[in-house]
């Protein structure tokens, strides 16, 4: 496996980020430059003339032509926090650095915060992650499989029809010379072809090749226009098969991750987010020095995601 060029990465170093990142101004300048790259622009009529007030503890735009009073923490992730900027800006490096992820334990001992400041920190960051990718789509060769969280895959004992056992599909797309590129890790209600054309219409561009072992409702992918191809297996599971490899590799480090860094967790409720952040560091696995950066900028692209909206957003799932 040629994971040298990862490994090898200059990264980005903690003295080097607390040199960018180590005050509240150095904060908020960096918050409105991602927020506004081309200078302040009114949330509430788009025009760019503005006063700056002095009022409250973060800076505030008064746009001039409708006086909409906007601070540059209002309508982002960030709105209403009680935190340090710094404090944000240190668990977006940590969380980003993190090879394995972070669990919020971790991240309580090392912001030295409670648990449930820890925890809210993490699902807000995962899930600015999780709306990140949700943005693309993978293209080209894919290969998918079926997995579960909570079964097999963390090594739980949860058997079928455990409530904490989540389907999900594990789709890697390949270059065209068999290098793996993007992953997508989405739980589905079951492996009905009615969940697979929905994810496919979600997750695939149209066109797509798709790889699976046969599973029959992978066979739904032609719903969303794109092509599939079946590996005969001969009862082998794709964890067996050579086509796999690059597929079985990511999931074995999904499995490194998840035991390592969250242990338990209630899988049902919040897989996506955990799989979506595992995702996101692996589709960005060739840019570790401009990940806080970039994690940044979609914090502040989201609107806010409160703690009542984090805990019930996946209740159906
Ligand atoms: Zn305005």
């Amino acid at each position: 496996m040629a994971m040298n060029r990862i490994q090898f990465q200059t990264g980005l170093s903690l003295p080097a980020f607390m040199a960018q990142f180590g005050t509240e101004v150095q904060c908020e300048e960096a918050l409105e430059r991602s927020r506004w790259p081309q200078g302040f622009q009114c949330p509430g009529c788009g025009h760019a003339g503005h006063y700056v007030l002095k009022a409250g503890r973060h800076k505030t735009f008064q746009c001039r032509s409708c006086r909409l009073q906007t601070s540059v923490i209002a309508g982002t992730l960030f709105q209403s926090t009680h935190l340090k900027l710094t404090l944000w800006f240190l668990a977006i490096y940590l969380i980003s650095e993190a090879k394995t992820g972070l669990s919020a334990l971790a991240l309580k001992r090392q912001l030295g915060v409670s648990y449930p400041t820890a925890w809210l920190i993490q699902q807000k960051l995962m899930q600015a992650m999780a709306e990140r990718d949700a943005l693309y789509t993978l293209s080209g060769n894919v290969q998918v499989d079926d997995a579960y969280l909570g079964g097999e895959l963390t090594g739980g004992k949860a058997g079928r029809g455990s409530e904490n056992k989540v389907p999900f599909v594990a789709a890697l797309s390949l270059s065209a010379e068999g290098h793996p590129l993007y992953v997508k890790m989405a739980p589905v209600p079951g492996f009905t072809r009615k969940a697979i054309v929905n994810w496919a219409r979600d997750d695939l561009s149209p066109g797509c090749v798709v790889l699976s072992d046969g599973l029959a409702c992978f066979a739904g992918v032609v719903d969303a226009d794109c092509q599939h191809q079946v590996i005969i297996a001969g009862g082998r599971k794709p964890k067996d098969l050579p086509e796999f490899s690059w597929l079985n590799t990511v999931l074995g480090n999904l499995k490194t991750s998840l035991g390592g860094a969250y242990h338990a967790f209630a899988f049902s409720k919040y897989g996506t987010r955990y799989l979506a952040a595992f995702s996101y560091r692996f589709n960005r696995r060739f840019q570790l020095d401009t990940l806080p950066m970039r994690l940044i900028v979609a914090a502040v692209t989201i609107g806010p995601r409160p703690e009542a909206w984090l805990r019930q957003a996946e209740a159906s799932c």
